[in-house]
């Protein structure tokens, strides 16, 4: 076979690094141009978009260091038993395509992640060393590294000292389907890996004993990936673990990544992708969670089938279950009610705050801050609105829902 150039490896390791959720914006088809042509496109040259902890969205050249691994995980394209064409970039390779590309404007940080070849260590070696040649390189772009679990802990340290955010992928939402499905790794390896990346962080952000800043140690911090549907894990389990990995391990993002059927996949996988839908719940329950003051059994519970309704928001479908808590008072209630209003996010509600102390305020005045007016309607009363018997209207929640597309087939 002919030798690969560089331009074969970036193709085929950028293609193998789309499954990795852990950066990317999500929720819109991409338009490929394989073909060379078409303005726009960003998936032939592995650009992806994430967004930086101050909110900015930026351009990242997303790429597996390698597609081999030695590994078998069931769920995954680039394990060892798939029938996939392979290639490895070498250190050098990936340090100078992220200095082109980011003199180059096309980028501004680097996502790497990597198949497991020889050991964990050799790995993670390979990985830190990129990371580490571009900031002796005067790179000050975005580093996210994949890193390693089963890494030593020195070589964590190494990488958390060049990475702006580190990710250590928890891979399924419970330790038997880990077990199951991904054999090599062990569920609690991973979870002390995470432990290590916070101390090391806590241990990074105390002044050293002569009151001096220490370096920063992963300083955008880490995040953790789940694949929903490649087991039988209901959303209840999903976001219970979740909410525990944020909690112990104080993770930025978990990242959800709806499973996706790979060529030649192993027969224990279910042929059918689940709805994209369910992921992009698990992510507005997760929003709630973290931002929004709910607790986890008032979104999902295993008596309601442990499952998120698919037709309508999580908040919104509490609402519509706890009706006699509405309609609140746009200007009166408090924040934490405010929060729980349908179309009402955190900015709108903060304005709401801020505005209402110069004069009672109407929809007409929430729908210019922002606010989803539509969505709030019945929920509400604000001046010159009272609801009356909308929130007991038996078809209210028909009125949220889509109506569906017939299938054709
Ligand atoms: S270790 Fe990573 S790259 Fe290797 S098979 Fe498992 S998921 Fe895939």
């Amino acid at each position: 076979m002919a030798k690969m150039t560089i331009q074969d490896k970036l193709a085929l390791l950028s293609d193998a690094a789309k499954y990795d959720a852990s950066c990317a914006s999500s929720g819109t088809s991409k338009r490929g141009s394989r073909d060379g042509t078409g303005l726009g496109s960003t998936t032939g040259s592995g650009i992806c978009h994430a967004y930086a902890p101050d909110g900015r969205c930026i351009s990242l050249l997303k790429i597996l260091m390698t597609n081999y691994c030695v590994y078998d995980c069931a769920y995954c394209v680039n394990r060892a038993s798939s029938n996939v064409l392979r290639a490895r970039f070498t250190v050098d390779e990936v340090v100078w395509l992220t200095t082109e590309f980011y003199r180059r404007n096309y980028i501004e940080g680097l996502f790497l992640s990597s198949g497991i070849i020889k050991s964990s260590d050799y790995t993670m070696e390979e990985m830190v060393r990129i990371a580490e040649k571009l900031r002796a390189g005067g790179f000050r772009g975005y580093v996210h590294l994949k890193t390693i679990p089963e890494a030593s802990p020195e070589l964590i340290e190494r990488a958390g000292l060049v990475a702006d955010r580190l990710s250590i992928n928890v891979e399924l939402p419970t330790d038997a389907s880990v077990r199951s499905l991904a054999p090599e790794k062990d569920p609690v390896g991973i979870r002390k890996a995470m432990g290590k990346v916070r101390l090391t962080k806590e241990d990074y952000a105390e002044r050293s004993f002569t009151g001096r800043r220490r370096a920063k140690f992963a300083p955008a911090g880490q995040s953790t990936q789940m694949i929903v549907g490649a087991d039988a894990a209901d959303d209840a389990t999903i976001l219970g673990n979740a909410s525990r990995l944020y909690g112990a391990y104080g993770l930025k993002r978990v990242y959800y990544s709806a499973f996706s059927p790979i060529p030649d996949s192993s027969a224990v996988l279910p042929l059918i992708d689940p709805p994209l839908m369910r992921e992009h719940r698990l992510y507005q329950a997760d929003w709630l969670l973290r931002f929004y003051d709910f607790e986890l059994g008032e979104i999902v519970t295993r008596d309601a089938g442990g499952m998120l309704d698919l037709d309508v928001d999580p908040k919104l479908a509490w609402a519509l279950a706890n009706r006699d808590r509405f309609p609140v008072d746009v200007n009166r209630a408090e924040k934490a009610m405010l929060l729980r209003v349908p179309g009402f996010g955190t900015k709108i509600v903060d304005r709401i705050l801020k505005a209402r102390r110069q004069g009672a305020l109407g929809l007409e005045d929430i729908r210019r801050m922002g606010g989803r007016v539509k969505a709030a309607r019945a929920f509400v009363t604000a001046k010159g609105h009272h609801p009356s018997g909308a929130l007991d209207a038996a078809d209210l929640r028909a009125r949220f829902v889509k109506p569906k597309q017939m299938e054709l087939f």
